[in-house]
């Protein structure tokens, strides 16, 4: 009996609560599921990361109240880290935020930039963290389309002087979940150009940017774009690279306004990161590169069996060069509820409706690449037979 707050009653239903409930019911049949929905990991957090945090508890340093923004160790790691990986300086004290996680900081983000009735522009499909945290704000959004013929790059000059005037954030993800594109150089210039043109913050989220396939073109920070650091917050993860979503520990990265924009709000929310995964994030960032080449050569071999078994079934089967989802197209006179529902219930197999992340995902289902090859052979036969 009790009214919620508008903020509650405008949320949307959770994506894959309707898809879990379903699954339930499917696995209570005794059905043998196969789960390529949610974007988790199945296999383990390595043992070097997980030592150097059993070496820190035990250690004994930990009990008390961590800080907001992270142990200057681990955001100094991180600096190092972006200059290694990116050629990106930051100033590890002003520049480097520790988050707990990512999606907790692309959360509280818009609480320290978006005052009610500002314009927030977002692209679609999407993160539904985005959308949800500039309604939070009290936000307006504005969504820019994702399209194949764009190559899932939002068309900047398709967006009205009026909406780029009014537009306070550009929230943009790349390499993207769900669509896996990746973002040329010449985008994010073009994107830089607009934002100092309009006074508009660009907030990257690159968790997946260690998830690349050709090494010859690894995704980029926009920090590493001339110009970006002047209206550029980054947010990053060490969830998918290193197999760690469980441990929740992020980093926001970038201008130094905007870092600590978000770090008085969270100094104000929550107490940071129990500093013994803040030492198992600084092993991982410290000697993590040859593990997040296995998982490469391993999500690289599932991707090839999945784009193969979706071109034998006749499905668009184009192979992503990032991420570990694939997005590709249902069968023609089906939707991408009804057709996710219909495998779901005859295949058990999860996969995740297009139209979950945004309308343009309408037509679209994505696949994650989250068990191993034979397992994914067998849903794709399974697909293929019905
Ligand atoms: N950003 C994107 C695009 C994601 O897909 C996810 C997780 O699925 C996150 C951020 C959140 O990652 P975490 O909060 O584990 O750092």
């Amino acid at each position: 009996n009790f009214k919620p707050a508008q903020r509650l009653a405008q949320l949307p239903p959770y994506l894959f609560a309707e898809i879990d409930r379903v699954k339930n019911e499917v696995k209570a049949k005794g059905v043998d599921i196969i789960d390529l929905g949610v974007g988790d990991p199945d296999l383990p957090t390595p043992d070097f990361i997980i030592e150097s945090m059993n070496k820190a508890i035990t250690k004994g340093e930990n009990h008390r109240y961590p800080s907001y923004s992270g142990m200057n160790t681990f955001r100094e790691c991180v600096a190092k880290w972006y200059d290694t990986r990116f050629g990106v300086r930051l100033d590890p004290k002003a520049q480097v935020l520790s988050l707990i996680g990512s999606k907790e900081g692309l959360a509280h983000f818009p609480l320290a930039y978006v005052d009610p009735g500002d314009l927030v522009i977002t692209s679609t499909p999407n993160y539904p963290v985005y959308p949800i945290a500039t309604m939070f704000a009290g936000g307006e959004i504005y969504f820019a389309p994702l399209t194949e013929d764009n190559d899932f790059l939002p068309d900047l000059e398709a967006i009205s002087p009026d909406i780029w005037k009014k537009a306070k954030i550009f929230f943009l993800n790349y390499p993207n979940n769900p669509t896996s594109a990746m973002a040329p150089r010449s985008f994010y210039e073009q994107l830089i150009a607009k934002a100092k043109e309009y006074n508009t913050i660009l907030v990257h989220d690159a968790a997946y940017s260690e998830m690349y396939y050709n090494s010859a073109n690894k995704p980029l920070s926009i920090l590493e774009i001339p110009g970006a650091m002047d209206v550029a917050i980054e947010f990053h993860s060490l969830s998918k690279t290193y197999n760690m979503t469980g441990w929740r520990v992020g980093m926001a990265v970038g201008n130094a306004e905007l870092v600590q924009g978000l770090g008085k709000i969270k100094s104000n929310i929550d107490s940071g990161i129990f500093q013994a995964v803040q030492e198992a994030g600084i092993t991982a960032l410290e000697k993590g590169e040859s593990f997040a080449q296995e998982m490469r050569d391993i999500y690289k071999g599932r991707r090839d069996v999945a784009v193969a078994e979706l071109c034998k079934i006749g499905l668009d089967c184009r192979s992503p060069e990032a991420t570990f989802y694939i997005w590709t197209k249902v069968p023609k006179g089906l939707d991408s509820a009804g057709f996710v529902t219909k495998v779901l219930q005859e295949t058990g197999v999860v996969v995740t409706p297009g139209n979950g992340f945004g309308a343009p995902g309408e037509g679209y289902f994505r696949i994650a690449l989250t068990v191993g090859e034979d397992r994914l052979r067998e849903a794709l036969g399974r697909i293929a037979k019905l």
